[in-house]
C-alpha cells in the first residue's frame, strides 16, 4: 500500500464513528496482521500433546510443518495428523482470519455482516460459524446440581436452506396447522440450576419424552440434585425411574413460585434464546442444536474473547 493509499485509509477510519464490536473486530483484524502465527501459536498450546485421533496411539513423532501447523506421525498406524485432526475445524482455510471471525460470533453477527468484516466469502462465513459452532458442542455440558430447573422451548420446524421442501412453502415465518405442540415443533430442553450453569438440548420433533430425559439430562444430573419442572407427564416418569427428587410446579394451573421452587430461570433463558434468534429471520432445524449451544456459551458469559472461543474449539473441553 502506498503513502497515499494508507493516508486514504486513515482519514476514512478517523472520520468512522466506530461502534465497540467493531473496533474489537478492526483490534482482532491488526493483530493478525501483527503477529500472523498468533492463531496458530493458540491452536497449538489448546490441542496440547494429543493421541493419534486415527488409532488413539501416543507414540508419535513430530514429521515437518503444513499450513502454518507442526505435523505429527503415528508409530502405531503410520498415518500423520495435526493439531485439528478429526475436529470440526480440520481443513478450514485462512486460519489467520479465524479470531476476527470468532470477534463476529461473539458479538452474535449475520452471515453476511461477518463476511463482510472479515472479508471472507458469505459462503465460507456460514461453513466457519457451523464448523466453529460444532467444535464448540464438543465442549462438555456442566453439571447440574441442587436445585435444577428444567423445561421446554419449541421451535416451529424449519426447512430453511433446503433444496425439496417435503411441504408447501411457509409464508413469512408462519404458523403450525395445528394447535397446541405437536410434531412440527422442535423441542429444546433447557436444564439450569441456581448457581446458573446451563444446559440446552434439541431433543427432536414433538414433546420432551422420559425416555429423551434420560438420555440428555440424566448424564449432567448430580443424583442428589432436586428436579423442578411443571407437571408435564415425562418429568414424572423420568424421576421416578431414576430416582431423581421432583418438585413439581403446576404452571397451567396458575402456580408460579412456591417457596424457592420455581422455573423462572428457566424461562427467563429461553426468553433470551428467542429474543436473539430472531436476528437470524428463522433458523433450520438442522442448525438449531448449533444456535443453543451458541445461545448456552453466549449466556453463560465465561467465554468471552476470541481466543478462549477458539483454545475451547479447539480443545473441546
Ligand atoms: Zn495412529
Amino acid at each position: 500500500m502506498g503513502s497515499t493509499d494508507s493516508q486514504v485509509v486513515f482519514k476514512a477510519l478517523a472520520a468512522l464513528q466506530l461502534s465497540a464490536d467493531e473496533l474489537a473486530c478492526l483490534q482482532g483484524f491488526l493483530a493478525a496482521a501483527i503477529q500472523p502465527g498468533h492463531c496458530f501459536t493458540l491452536i497449538e498450546e489448546a490441542a496440547g500433546k494429543r493421541a493419534c485421533p486415527h488409532c488413539a496411539s501416543s507414540r508419535c513423532h513430530r514429521c515437518g510443518q503444513a499450513n502454518g501447523l507442526q505435523r505429527y506421525r503415528c508409530l502405531g498406524c503410520g498415518r500423520s495428523f495435526n493439531a485439528l485432526t478429526g475436529t470440526p475445524l480440520a481443513r478450514l482455510r485462512l486460519r489467520t482470519k479465524w479470531l476476527p471471525y470468532l470477534q463476529c460470533l461473539i458479538g452474535s453477527d449475520t452471515v453476511r455482516k461477518a463476511a463482510q468484516r472479515v472479508a471472507v466469502a458469505k459462503s465460507t462465513s456460514f461453513r466457519w460459524r457451523h464448523r466453529f459452532l460444532a467444535a464448540l458442542r464438543r465442549v462438555p455440558p456442566p453439571r447440574l446440581s441442587g436445585i435444577v430447573e428444567a423445561d421446554e422451548t419449541y421451535h416451529l420446524i424449519s426447512q430453511k436452506g433446503s433444496r425439496n421442501l417435503d411441504r408447501p412453502a411457509r409464508k413469512r415465518g408462519g404458523k403450525a396447522a395445528r394447535r397446541g405442540i405437536s410434531r412440527e415443533f422442535d423441542c429444546i430442553l433447557v436444564a439450569r440450576d441456581r448457581t446458573r450453569n446451563t444446559c440446552a438440548f434439541v431433543t427432536g420433533r414433538g414433546p420432551v419424552t422420559a425416555q429423551q430425559l434420560t438420555i440428555h439430562l440424566l448424564p449432567v444430573l448430580a443424583r442428589d440434585a432436586l428436579l423442578v419442572s411443571d407437571a408435564a407427564r415425562a418429568y414424572q416418569a423420568f424421576a421416578r425411574s431414576t430416582g431423581i427428587s421432583h418438585e413439581i410446579i403446576n404452571v397451567q394451573a396458575g402456580m408460579r413460585v412456591r417457596g424457592a421452587m420455581h422455573i423462572q430461570g428457566v424461562n427467563g433463558w429461553h426468553g433470551r434464546f428467542k429474543t436473539w434468534l430472531r436476528r437470524f429471520n428463522g433458523v433450520a432445524s438442522r442448525y438449531l442444536n448449533h444456535y443453543a449451544g451458541w445461545q448456552q456459551v453466549l449466556d453463560a458469559a465465561v467465554l468471552t474473547t476470541p481466543r478462549q472461543w477458539l483454545c475451547a474449539a479447539v480443545a473441546g473441553r
